[in-house]
């Protein structure tokens, strides 16, 4: 006897509940408070989320871009949100976690991401100067290294981008570079 759609536990746990049930609007928000804050310290607003493979936000790491504040290269919002959500878990290795972030990775995030196999990167906006994961690169992609991610793009896309623009013609009405 076969039946057309039986549904058995393994089935029910395999399935993602968030990716089907709802795309990624609620972490994306969560970012976007980070990228907020960021705007508000004199730095460029990107914010990013890491969501542990619970999918559960309450407590997922968060960062924002600290590139400024810290005098600091590195110190994108990315990268102190991998370092907090490896520090949490007590391992470099993330995986099954998802990034998500306000605007597509540069190098050295998209690097960093592959670095900690993180599962999946889900980003609102594309960078068209420096976007390594579908702009200039696809560093998640690239078959030539040893770890791949899903790419989510588009999600909040025009409050990510809104946020960037915002705040670089208040930077260019107060005369700075
Ligand atoms: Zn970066």
């Amino acid at each position: 006897m076969t039946t057309p759609f039986d549904p058995s536990p393994a089935d029910a746990e395999s399935a993602s509940p968030l990716s089907l049930a709802q795309p990624w609007s609620s972490a994306m928000e969560l970012a976007l408070l980070e990228a907020d804050a960021a705007a508000e310290a004199g730095d460029v607003p990107v914010g990013a989320v890491l969501v542990p493979p619970t999918l559960d936000l309450a407590g997922a790491p968060r960062g924002r871009n600290l590139r400024e504040a810290r005098e600091d290269p590195t110190a994108h919002a990315e990268i102190i949100a991998l370092r907090s959500a490896a520090e949490l878990v007590g391992r470099w290795r993330l995986d099954g976690w998802t990034c998500v972030v306000t605007l597509e990775p540069c190098p050295m995030c998209a690097g960093a991401l592959v670095n900690a196999r993180v599962a999946r990167v889900v980003f609102g906006c594309r960078d068209p100067k420096a976007g390594a994961v579908r702009s200039l690169f696809e560093i998640a992609s690239d078959p030539r290294l040893n770890h791949r991610l899903e790419v989510v793009e588009g999600v909040e896309a025009d409050a990510c981008a809104d946020r960037l623009r915002r705040f670089f013609a208040a930077r260019r009405r107060e005369g700075k570079k």
